[in-house]
């Protein structure tokens, strides 16, 4: 803190233990038991490692800790590392994103976004070694669609792959890459036939030891503490073992990893809003002015009021997309192609839905607490900070809406 000018009596109320208490007492009751003792172990991983955070470096040196303890990425099964599956996915995300949003940021596209892809398409040892590096946070992954000229068109990519006897030359150019800097590992897209980029698409998993790769970091105020980057492949050999889908696959591969991508997001950004919320909680009930708690003025009780109803709400509609994806897809001996139908759309509609809150919340609850909520005396500013990239990262406002809309038109079908 460079200047404390909040008062010690609630500084000592802002607590990460206080926080976890409110969320735990809101979200509890829609767990299983099993996931309320991840939910405890977790936090108190959580609370452990608040307390040794410097907020002037970079979030990468927490990750081998992360790894230690099986929170990297917990979607898939590693080692012994139980429960797994997208709700636990979800609780780690909106857990560690109360805990520290640049570091859960950095964590959901390292675990999730690179890592996720190699447990569904990796079957060479290559990509084993591969995973076992992110997912322990030895080493740290990306994911590389966006280019300067592709955002919200990550169909027709511009980056070329060419075939040659013993794997596929990449050669193009990325923007926006999540830990880009400091990734050893990049899942990336590219395309053989510009033309035809449905049909050709290729998924490899770039590795910065194969030469070729550069990558130099973008200044994002938001997120300071995580590095995101531009990203160049220049006659990058990615020997065929690293091709997680050739010729086509890699088109589907990519379509496929955007569900659990956005159901993941979906889990940080509610972490951002309810962090936001609770801190704003217990300092309007603490904070008085003209002799009572500024929490009783209507204008303020009456704002947190609505945002707990909306964080209640997103929470569990987070919570059964995650159930319904284990119980129906992940874990069904065979999938309900029905369910991955509702997945697909509804997962749209919840990193919308969700994203978006995050940025209203974190907004309101500024508002509600006043001036000590934009000084760095409560953490509620870096949640406001990482609130502002919710929304952007992982298909923006405009391409989940689209997706939405394509639902309802598609709905004229059932009559
Ligand atoms: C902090 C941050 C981290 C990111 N991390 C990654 C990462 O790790 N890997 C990665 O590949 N990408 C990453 N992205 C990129 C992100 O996914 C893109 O920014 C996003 O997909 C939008 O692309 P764009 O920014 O090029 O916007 P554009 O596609 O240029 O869109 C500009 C505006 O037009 C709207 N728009 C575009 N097309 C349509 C349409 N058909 N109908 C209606 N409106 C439309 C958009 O909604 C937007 O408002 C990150 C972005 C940010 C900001």
């Amino acid at each position: 803190m460079q200047e404390k000018v909040i008062n010690d009596s609630i500084l000592e109320k802002m607590t990460l233990e206080n926080v976890f208490k409110i969320f735990n007492n809101n979200v509890y009751p829609m767990l299983k038991d099993e996931d309320i003792q991840f939910c405890e172990d977790l936090e108190n991983f959580c609370i452990e490692l608040h307390s040794k955070i410097d907020k002037s470096q970079d979030v990468y040196s927490m990750f081998p800790e992360l790894g230690r303890h099986g929170y990297i990425q917990r979607i898939n099964k590693y080692k012994d590392f139980t429960p797994y599956g997208m709700k636990n996915e979800i609780l780690l995300a909106t857990i560690m994103s109360i805990c520290d949003p640049p570091l859960e940021f950095a964590r959901i596209a390292s675990g999730n976004l690179c890592g996720n892809p190699t447990f569904r398409h990796g079957k060479s040892e290559e990509i084993l070694k591969v995973q076992e590096e992110i997912v322990t946070g030895k080493a740290v992954g990306s994911i590389c669609i966006t280019e300067p000229e592709r955002g919200s068109d990550a169909v027709n990519l511009k980056t070329k792959c060419t075939k040659v006897d013993d794997g596929v030359i990449f050669n193009g150019e990325k923007v926006f890459t999540t830990n880009g800097s400091k990734s050893k590992y990049f899942v990336t897209y590219g395309v053989y036939d510009v033309e035809s980029p449905r049909d050709t698409m290729v998924q490899g998993m770039i590795s910065r030891d194969f030469g070729g790769v550069e990558t130099k970091r973008l200044k994002v105020n938001s997120v300071p503490r995580a590095h995101i980057s531009h990203t160049i492949f220049n006659d990058v050999k990615v020997p065929m073992e690293y091709i997680l889908g050739d010729n086509g696959a890699g088109y589907r591969n990519l379509f496929d990893g955007l569900i659990p991508e956005r159901i993941g997001l979906t889990g940080s950004a509610l972490g951002v809003s309810w962090g936001a919320l609770i801190y704003g909680i217990i300092y309007t009930n603490l904070r008085k002015q003209f002799g009572k708690p500024v929490i009783r003025y209507q204008g303020v009780g009456y704002g947190l009021a609505d945002l707990l109803a909306k964080n209640t709400a997103a929470t569990s509609l987070a919570l059964q997309i995650a159930t319904t994806y284990d119980e129906k897809i992940i874990f069904a001996e065979s999938p309900s192609k029905e369910a991955e139908k509702w997945i697909a759309a509804v997962s749209s509609q919840g990193k919308h839905f969700v994203g978006k809150l995050s940025h209203e919340t974190c907004y309101e609850v500024q508002q509600h607490m006043g001036g000590i909520s934009v000084t760095d005396n409560t953490p509620v500013d870096e949640l406001a900070d990482q609130s502002k990239v919710e929304e952007v990262i992982g298909g923006a406002r405009n391409i989940q809406l689209l997706l939405i809309q394509g639902q309802i038109q598609r709905f004229m079908r059932l009559l």
